[in-house]
């Protein structure tokens, strides 16, 4: 058994904490947050240069490489400073480069995989309707019917990150409703996002309020079938295994906010004086920290099989889903309690607790709400379903 990363994922590791130590700190990102009508395409811009873009974008196709191990300790490292800003680089990595990556043709790995790692092509994910996400085939109503050479889209999705600056939209939609059962006869589509028939309305939220989250309207929007992902009809079963990527993505977010959190917390703890000594002196405070601790250990160790598993080719799914409904947990609490341990300072847009636990309060609902990864995983573990 070894516990460790392997020698090249080390020399990444510390790579990308010095990068983002110089390039992103944590007083950058808080600036760039804040400001819910600005988009932060220097972030953007500052991944491009590094080349974070092509991270998990084969070489053939002009990208850095990475299997997820890479992938997770890059996602860790970012979200250290950024939180939810992690995202910028997360969404296009999830909707762009991994799915034409995994679902694409030859044809369209070559259009878009150059463009994806070259930082030129932003991609977003329309999965979510204001029906519903958790049951998200259930309030599916967003259609796509046949036409000349392509397909006709009209409905509408919520809550769709980026999409005001997204180049593509990654949307499901249903093909057929002729089906037994749901999650039958749905199909993942590219869309091009800036076209006629598609209104982005921008939406006002808690967290993560720079990258923007929108209501996306379509109405009669053609999209050629060149543009469809995989085999019509087919999407959610695509689309499972990729899901359990992305929770381990938001694991290792979560991870990288306990991180900013607990070295927050603790050099605070070494300067605020009371009652004549370190606030870090008394005892109550050093319980909150020690459960911080205790979580980014644990996380860790769930995160880390999780990712290894996944690059071994295994079935993760239970410990993808165990993994996001505890890292999400743990960020919300480690959060507030760093909120606590800095008091009044812990409330002020001046300091980055109040900024995770606003973007890390997401996780416990997206992408998929921790209510839902509990049912999922008390019916892997032999339960029935009840949902
Ligand atoms: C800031 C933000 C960004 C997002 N970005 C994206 C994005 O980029 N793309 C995208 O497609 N979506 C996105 N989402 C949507 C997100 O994935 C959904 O919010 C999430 O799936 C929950 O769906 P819902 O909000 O419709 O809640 P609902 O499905 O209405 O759920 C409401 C409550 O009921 C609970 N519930 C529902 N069913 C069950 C059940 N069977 N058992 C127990 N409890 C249940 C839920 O857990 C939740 O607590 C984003 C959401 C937010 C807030």
């Amino acid at each position: 058994m070894d516990f460790e990363l392997s020698e090249e994922h080390r020399a990444f590791r510390d790579m990308v904490n010095r990068w983002v130590e110089t390039e992103i700190p944590k007083t950058w990102a808080r600036e760039l947050e804040r400001d819910e009508h600005q988009y932060p395409f220097a972030l953007w811009d500052k991944f491009t240069e590094a080349g974070f873009h092509g991270i998990g974008v084969d070489e053939a196709y002009g990208g850095q490489g990475g299997d997820v191990i890479i992938q997770m300790i890059l996602g860790r490292a970012l979200a250290r400073s950024l939180g939810g800003l992690a995202w910028v680089w997360g969404l296009t990595s999830f909707a762009g480069s991994k799915s034409i990556g995994i679902y694409g043709t030859n044809a369209q790995k070559q259009r878009f995989l150059p463009e994806i790692a070259a930082g030129k092509l932003r991609a977003s994910i329309g999965f979510t309707e204001p029906g519903g996400g958790t049951d998200v085939l259930g309030a599916l109503s967003t259609n796509a019917v046949r036409a000349d050479g392509g397909w006709v889209i009209n409905g509408e999705k919520i809550w769709c990150t980026s999409s005001h600056v997204a180049d593509y939209i990654l949307l499901l939609a249903r093909t057929d409703r002729n089906v037994e059962k749901q999650h039958h006869g749905v199909t993942l589509f590219f869309v091009p996002a800036k076209q006629e028939g598609i209104e982005i309305t921008p939406l006002l939220k808690l967290g993560l309020r720079s990258v923007g989250s929108c209501q996306v309207h379509f109405k009669d929007v053609f999209v050629p079938d060149e543009l469809v992902l995989g085999e019509p009809g087919n999407a959610w079963y695509m689309l499972l295994p990729t899901l359990n990527n992305e929770r381990i993505m938001v694991g290792a977010f979560c991870l990288g906010v306990i991180d900013g959190v607990l070295e927050d917390a603790l050099s605070y703890m070494k300067e605020r004086r009371a009652f004549g000594r370190p606030i870090g002196a008394f005892q109550s405070l050093q319980h909150y920290v020690a459960d911080i601790a205790i979580w980014q250990k644990q996380i860790e160790l769930m995160l880390h099989h999780a990712a290894w598993l996944q690059s071994q080719g295994r079935d993760c799914g239970l410990e993808s889903n165990m993994l996001k409904v505890t890292a999400s947990d743990c960020a919300v609490r480690a959060a507030d309690h760093g909120i606590q341990i800095l008091g009044g300072m812990g409330y002020s847009a001046e300091t980055d607790m109040q900024r995770y636990w606003r973007d890390a309060r997401l996780w416990r609902i997206g992408p998929i709400s921790n209510e839902m990864g509990r049912n999922v995983i008390a019916e892997q573990i032999g339960l029935p379903r009840s949902f």
